[in-house]
């Protein structure tokens, strides 16, 4: 955000990655998004806000993760792989770069009232996190399937003041809980500021989010040559599900076409199997909250319902910046199925002593994927811990 290594992702006026982005509100919403809009990066590159953001990534989240060479793993695939250890954030994932981010935002837009989705609750927790830790009312809406198979995150969120909302539309998942923060916004325009989780919604969001969780890889560019012994890796890879914590992995090497980066989407039971979240390999383009992205969708235009054993991938969208990254060919994305995505958190789990969490394995899976050169540097973007998917885990092995 602030270092000059990097050349930046180049968003139009309107917030167009080539043709996916945009921001479609409802008339309701025109001033807040524009207000964003208009602010959002001098906020972004303020001395102060930059000071202040540094200060708690350092002290509070505790970065910079390390850059993790797992050797067991390696030599089993016959490459380097490095792990970048967002799981050891504060909170457990890498949406605290994020939340710590949008509240520093929020608190300069004299915003009182602070809104979320949800899905596995891991951005639920980290807003109910940010907002204890600034004094901030907080109210999160999550699927009400979400709320019963993420039980840990939903007793933390309230643990931290935060009122949890059950969304009881459609699949009762993520999409679901992002139409009804949207409601909430609607209703709420003056007071509140919506701390979306992912690269998704209206610009300035999806640019927004990705500004803030680059820090990802601007640590990883001042690690590579320490840990690897070379200047950039060969190949970046990570989950998508909205596509945050790939679209910080991925940020300061976009421009560097050496860097091969591959992301994992979520292909549930499998790509034809009809339950699946699988956006960019079946998607077709299309608006949803607030831009234009591939989506899953019906011949004529409904939203298929997604699937994936994993809350946090189970999302119909993709942020625009990946379904412009697809579409040129810059990154590939891959499908990879519940039952890999689960064979991969056993893998790490008994080779490297990490228990990943059910996102962060569907980018492991493409370690069995995709072929890699014994010297080549892969570095896996290990998005969260798997505390959270312990149950499922457990009825998964029937431990
Ligand atoms: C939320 C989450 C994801 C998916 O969200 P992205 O915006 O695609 O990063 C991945 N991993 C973990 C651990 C998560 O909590």
């Amino acid at each position: 955000m602030t270092k000059n290594t990097f050349k930046e992702i180049k968003i139009d006026e309107r917030g167009f990655y080539g043709e996916f982005g945009g921001a479609y509100v409802p008339e309701m919403l025109h001033r807040n998004v524009e207000e964003l809009q208009k602010c959002y990066l001098d906020i972004l590159n303020d001395a102060e806000f930059q000071k202040e953001f540094r200060d708690l990534l350092k002290n509070y989240v505790g970065r910079a993760t390390p850059l993790y060479h797992a050797k067991r793993l390696s030599e089993k695939y016959n490459t380097r792989i490095f792990l970048k250890r967002e799981d050891l954030c504060h909170t457990g994932a890498h949406k605290v770069n994020n939340t710590i981010g949008q509240i520093l935002l929020a608190k300069r837009l004299g915003k009182k009232r602070i809104i979320a989705e949800t899905g596995a609750g891991q951005h639920g927790v980290a807003t109910a996190t940010v907002c204890a830790l600034m004094g901030m009312e907080c109210l999160v809406y999550m699927g009400e399937v979400d709320i019963a198979r993420q039980a840990p995150n939903v007793a933390r969120m309230k643990m931290l003041g935060t009122k949890v909302v059950p969304a009881l539309s459609g699949s009762r998942t993520l999409k679901d809980a992002t139409n009804e923060a949207i409601r909430d916004w609607l209703s709420n325009p003056e007071d509140t500021h919506y701390i979306i989780g992912s690269v998704v919604g209206p610009h300035p969001y999806p640019d927004l989010v990705a500004r803030l969780q680059s820090v990802i890889s601007e640590e990883m560019l001042e690690q590579m040559p320490i840990q690897t012994g070379q200047k950039l890796p060969d190949v970046v890879m990570a989950c998508v599900g909205g596509g945050s914590n790939a679209a910080g992995a991925f940020y300061h090497f976009i421009n560097e076409p050496s860097v091969r980066l591959i992301a994992a989407e979520a292909a549930g039971l499998g790509v034809n199997s009809g339950e699946t979240a699988a956006t960019i390999t079946l998607g077709k383009s299309g608006i949803l909250h607030g831009s234009k992205s591939f989506l899953i969708q019906t011949d004529d235009g409904q939203i298929v319902e997604p699937y994936s054993i994993s809350a946090g991938l189970d999302y119909p969208g993709v942020g625009p910046l990946h379904a412009h990254l697809a579409a040129t060919g810059r990154a590939d994305y891959l499908p990879v199925t519940d039952d890999e995505a689960m064979k991969s958190v056993i893998e790490l789990s008994r080779l490297e002593g990490i228990i990943p969490a059910l996102e962060s394995a569907h980018a492991f899976a493409l370690l069995e994927k995709c072929t890699f050169k014994p010297d080549d540097v892969v570095a896996i973007c290990l998005s969260g811990r798997g505390d959270k998917d312990l149950q499922t885990y457990m009825k998964h092995l029937e431990i």
